[in-house]
Parts: C-alpha cells; structure tokens; sequence
C-alpha cells in the first residue's frame, strides 16, 4: 500500500524540497492534500504535475480564480476546516511559517500518524495544545528544523541527567562580518540573501537579525524536555554541524551534515533509512574537513537578539508575545516601514510595556487565550511602530 501524504505549505521552501524527494519516489507516495497561499503559478503547476487529491487555497482571490480553471480530480478548497478524511493519513509536513500555521498543525495532528514540523511559530505558540493532541491521537512529532533534528537524534536515548550542555548552532546569517556601524545601512534585498540557505522571506530576515536562533531557542525548550538553561548558541559559519550535546559522561557527539534541508526532510519521511545519494548529489567529504571547523561567539553588541535569552522564561507565554512582536516587526521590515535595527529595538520595547506582564503571565491552554496574547502583542508592536 502507498503511503498517503499531506504537505502544508507545499509551493513555499521546505513544501518544494519535500515534494521533490517524494517526486523520486513517488510509485511509494499517494498526495492526498497540498495547501498553499498566493502563488497560483506554482500551485496549478503543482496540481498538473503531482494531482493531488484536495488542494487547499488560503488566498481568495487565488481560489476564485483557480475554481475557474480544469483542475482534473483534483478538489480545490477554500478552508481546510471542510476536507474529511476517512481514516489517518501515514505522513502530514507542516510548512506554513508563523502562527498562521497553528490551526491547521492541530487539525492535521488528529488525521496523521506522523507529523514533520517545520513550523518553529506553532511549537512555540502552541505546544501545551500540540503536545496533549499528539498524546490523545498517538500521532508521532518529528521537527524538521535541522538543529531540532539534530539534537533529537543526538539525544533520543538519554534523559536530562545524562546532559551538560546542549549548543545550537548559528550560521550568523549575512552580516555576520559586517561592521556594526554599517547595521542602520542594511536594505531588505541584502538581508534576504543568506549566504549558507536558500529559505522564504520570514525566516530569512529572521537568520539576519539573528532571531531565528532565538525562536530556536525556545522551539528546543518547548520539544525536549531538558532543563531550559542547558542550552546555548554558537556561531558556525559553514552550517556543517547542526547541534552539539555534551553529556556527563565526558563525551560530546555532533550531527553533521551538508547544508541542504533534503537531509533532515528524507530522513524523516523515510526514518531514517536511505541512501541520500538517491536524492542530492552528496559531496564527498575533504578529509580534512573537520580540522576547518570554525566555531565563534556571538557579538551581542552587533546582535542584541541575544541579550532577549535571559527573558525568554520570565513568564509562561513570554515565548507568544516574542513570537508575534517579531511576525510584525518582520512583516514592517518587508514593508520599507522600519529599518533593519528597529526589529529588535522595538521588540525590547515591547516587552517594557505597561500591560506586558498582564498578558504574558496567562497560560496558554487554548487556542482561545493564545490568539488574545498574540492579538494585543500585535497591536502594541504595531502602535509603537507608529509613535517612533
Ligand atoms: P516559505 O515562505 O518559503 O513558504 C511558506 C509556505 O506556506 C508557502 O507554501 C505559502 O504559500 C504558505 N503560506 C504562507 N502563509 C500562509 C497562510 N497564512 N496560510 C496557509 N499557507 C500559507 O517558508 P519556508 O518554507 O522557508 O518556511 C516554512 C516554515 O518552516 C517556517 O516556519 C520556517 O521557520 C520553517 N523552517 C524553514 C526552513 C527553510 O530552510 N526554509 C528551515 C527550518 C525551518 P504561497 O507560496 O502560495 O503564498
Ligand atoms: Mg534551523
């Protein structure tokens, strides 16, 4: 029997390079659901070419116009709330960035047996909801995200008493030899340009500001369930090693791998067990190369991101208004309204506000009070924006 398959966010980064690997194998896949936003082109040239059973269209004006075209068997849908599925699907990739993809990882937790989450918003906006789902429908997590790959990998069969230190590992991103007078000069199109990834607007302004690691920081806190403060971050500008553990024993293992998302995505989908050369061309590897290593502290001064790690646990839902402060402040970026500095400035200011605490000190158990933390957070960021 095939194995049936849901990618959500399938036209954006991780969607794509996951549609690719099942493209190689795809006598052993049926797609049942693809979802995308707004870009038609690639969603129609992914329903010719994949004929997926349903096609969820979040824009519109996109669904309005691709109901009008012949879409084979194919069924478009306007909202994912109207597909049923008889019975579980073997896979879902959850791909959609921010904390629009919440709802959807929750409803595709109940029909999956496995979900492979690239979505870090959702983990850290909602995990106390994904966790109790996951448990109730036995559904299986994987992340996706090549730190938390590694480090789940690394760590599967030991507990926290085993561990030391857990280090995260960080590219820099573009401006990491940049001078820190230069920082108030960057424009958008230089900050979307990293130097290691080829990844979608959101996550990679946030590899510029340095706050992806930050939203990692905290996805970690949320996935595993190690003290908080085990934790750390590096710089590693090659992107080779994906995380290090250091356990008590006196012995300190890495993950390595190239710099391509294929490697964690394959070896999820298929746990475990390729042979990645059916997939990339994998580079034979220099045997010199583990002498070149480069590892690096961060300079807070050029990234002050860093200097939000000893509030990131300050109060239960201080991770939602990080994360949605930061969804703005992006978005603002991308709209030529602040510059590159004011993300993180305004961020810092958001979490001085007067009804900060009010708000960050509710549990976050349901949908319901995640979105009312996430909605002031938004209007607060978006008010001082207005004021600077
Ligand atoms: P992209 O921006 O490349 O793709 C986003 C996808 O989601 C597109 O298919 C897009 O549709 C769709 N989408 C956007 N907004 C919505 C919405 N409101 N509702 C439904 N669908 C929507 O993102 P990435 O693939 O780069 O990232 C996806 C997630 O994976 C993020 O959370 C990111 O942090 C995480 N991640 C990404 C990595 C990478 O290498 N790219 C690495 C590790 C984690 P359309 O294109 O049609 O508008
Ligand atoms: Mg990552």
């Amino acid at each position: 029997m095939k194995t049936t398959i849901n990618i959500l966010g399938s036209t954006g980064s991780i969607g794509s390079t996951s549609l690719k690997i099942i493209d190689k194998k795809k006598n052993l896949f049926k797609i049942n659901t693809l979802t995308a936003n707004s870009n038609y082109k690639k969603i129609y040239y992914q329903i010719k070419k994949f004929k997926p059973k349903n096609f969820v269209v979040m824009n519109k004006i996109v669904f309005d116009k691709l109901i009008k075209q012949k879409t084979g068997n194919t069924k478009i849908y306007y909202t994912y709330k109207n597909i049923k599925f008889k019975k579980k699907n073997d896979i879902t990739i959850v791909a959609i960035p921010g904390i629009s993809g919440l709802e959807p990882t929750i409803k595709f937790l109940k029909f999956s047996k496995k979900i492979l989450l690239a979505n870090k918003e959702s983990i850290i906006c909602g995990w106390n909801i994904i966790k109790k789902i996951a448990k109730k429908y036995k559904t299986k997590i994987i992340p996706l995200d090549s730190e938390h790959f590694s480090i789940r990998d690394l760590t599967e069969n030991y507990k926290d008493k085993d561990i030391d230190k857990i280090y995260i590992t960080a590219s820099g991103g573009p401006f990491l030899n940049l001078k820190k007078n230069k920082f108030k000069l960057i424009k958008i199109k230089e900050a979307l340009k990293h130097p290691k990834w080829n990844m979608g607007k959101k996550i990679s302004i946030d590899s510029a500001t340095l706050m992806n690691k930050i939203l990692e920081l905290m996805e970690a806190q949320k996935l595993f369930l190690f003290n908080k403060d085990k934790y750390r971050i590096i710089i590693h500008p090659q992107s080779l090693i994906h995380a290090i553990v250091m356990f008590k024993n006196g012995t300190t293992k890495f993950l390595y791998h190239e710099t391509s998302m294929m490697i964690p995505i394959a070896n999820a989908i298929f746990d475990s067990k390729i042979n990645i050369n059916e997939f990339i061309k994998y580079k034979k590897k220099d045997k010199n190369e583990f002498s070149k290593l480069v590892f690096q502290d961060i300079d807070e001064n050029k990234f002050p991101a860093i200097k939000l790690i000893p509030l990131l646990n300050k109060y239960t839902s201080t991770p939602i208004i990080i994360n949605a402060a930061n969804e703005i402040l992006v978005d603002q970026f991308l709209a030529k309204k602040i510059s590159f500095n004011s993300i993180i400035d305004i961020l810092f200011s958001v979490l001085k506000d007067k009804d900060y605490k009010k708000y960050a000190i509710k549990t976050a158990n349901s949908l319901k009070t995640i979105y009312i933390i996430d909605k002031w957070t938004r209007e607060t960021t978006l008010k001082i924006i207005q004021k600077n």
